[in-house]
């Protein structure tokens, strides 16, 4: 969609990258170490400065106690990281339980490891997380349970309820828990929970996350793993033979950068967030589309069935030509695709003036 985007020269709302600056310390941080010469391999798994930031902050934000020597590992991307948990941990005929809408990489990841993943619906209209219905797709094959909060694309915060019926049924089978928490620091309503802090799941979870989001450097290819010392190994030695090392200098940088800013800058930048939020929320409700108030991440999934009779495929690309403005289609995060054909995703990481000029273009054209 994003090439779709820029051949009709549509505001992109389809892919999740912001349009604006990433925090100034960051990048001057960046630019000393390349002039530093800090120029070759990194450390495999992370340099010391980086895990010890993190390590840090994952005691004194959620009170989980984290060894950098044998629990972290930085990658490229949580994309990388989520290829590389499941080639590790992974098995060939083992089942993993993926919640339905996903974001993209996890089945093909668990399809990679020759592993199925089993598709757990989340139950309309608010995305709600359906133990019964978890509980049914566990068979003596599963291996791990994927969970993504806050949720891209549905927006979910997963609540207490939710988050301790997907931990009571790891605990009781067995499970891992593989969290995929990029968007830690974009919630709106709640408060983000990792899975690791709740009862018995320490030693069972995996905590994906990175930078991309929380620092606006998608581009940067950034991520990191938490995980218990003995996954960890294997982890590691599967990145190593994926990529080696994430960049040297951004992972200065990003240490620099966790070091330096504080709660405010993290707070901060879930309240840009919220009026981003608000700003195509209004906008698409006006429009036509039903929709709800995501509670977190920066996307809104969207029902056009009362605007257009189009799949969602064909209203993704009529919509970039006719109106200007790019949403991603449902059915890329659904495994059977009638089950996204009436939606689609919009992404709110862009500046408050794009997302009011992409609201305009949406009014008139729906007007
Ligand atoms: N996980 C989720 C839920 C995402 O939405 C994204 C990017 O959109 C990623 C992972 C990829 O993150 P990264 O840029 O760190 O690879």
């Amino acid at each position: 969609m994003t090439r779709v985007a820029r051949r009709f020269d549509a505001i992109n709302l389809a892919q999740g990258f912001p349009d604006f600056a990433a925090p100034q310390l960051l990048k001057d941080a960046a630019c000393t170490a390349i002039q530093a010469d800090d120029n070759q391999y990194a450390i495999t798994w992370g340099t010391p400065a980086l895990r010890t930031a993190l390590a840090r902050k994952y005691r004194e934000w959620y009170g989980i106690p984290v060894d950098r020597d044998r629990e972290v590992t930085v990658t490229c991307g949580a994309t990388e990281a989520m290829a590389a948990v499941m080639l590790a941990t992974i098995d060939p005929g083992d089942e993993v339980v993926v919640l339905e809408p996903f974001y993209e990489n996890y089945g093909p990841d668990a399809v990679l490891c020759q592993a199925g993943p089993v598709f757990v619906p989340l139950s309309l209209p608010e995305f709600r997380l359906d133990p019964d219905r978890l509980r049914r797709a566990i068979s003596p094959r599963t291996r791990a349970v994927v969970i993504n909060t806050p949720n891209n694309p549905s927006g979910r915060v997963f609540d207490d309820e939710e988050m301790e019926a997907v931990a009571d049924l790891c605990v009781e089978n067995d499970l891992l828990a593989i969290t995929d928490e990029i968007y830690e620091h974009i919630v709106y309503e709640g408060t983000h929970v990792p899975m690791a802090t709740l009862p018995g799941m320490r030693e069972r979870t995996i905590i994906i996350s990175g930078l991309s989001k929380t620092f606006s450097v998608t581009g940067w290819r950034v991520g990191t793993i938490i995980a218990p010392a003995q996954l960890t190994d294997a982890i590691r030695k599967v990145h190593d033979f994926l990529t080696v090392g994430a960049p040297a200098p951004l992972q200065a940088a990003c240490a620099v950068g966790i070091d330096a800013l504080g709660r405010d800058y993290y707070e901060g930048i879930a309240r840009d967030y919220l009026r981003r939020r608000d700003v195509l929320y209004a906008g698409l409700r006006e429009s036509g589309f039903a929709c709800r108030p995501p509670e977190g991440a920066y996307y809104i999934m969207a029902d056009f069935s009362e605007l257009s009779a189009l799949d969602d495929t064909a209203f993704s690309t009529w919509l970039a030509r006719e109106c200007g403005v790019a949403p991603v289609p449902g059915s890329s995060f659904y495994n059977r695709p009638e089950d996204g054909c009436r939606l689609v995703r919009f992404a709110f990481c862009k500046r408050v003036e794009t997302l009011e000029r992409a609201v305009a273009r949406l009014r008139r054209f729906f007007a």
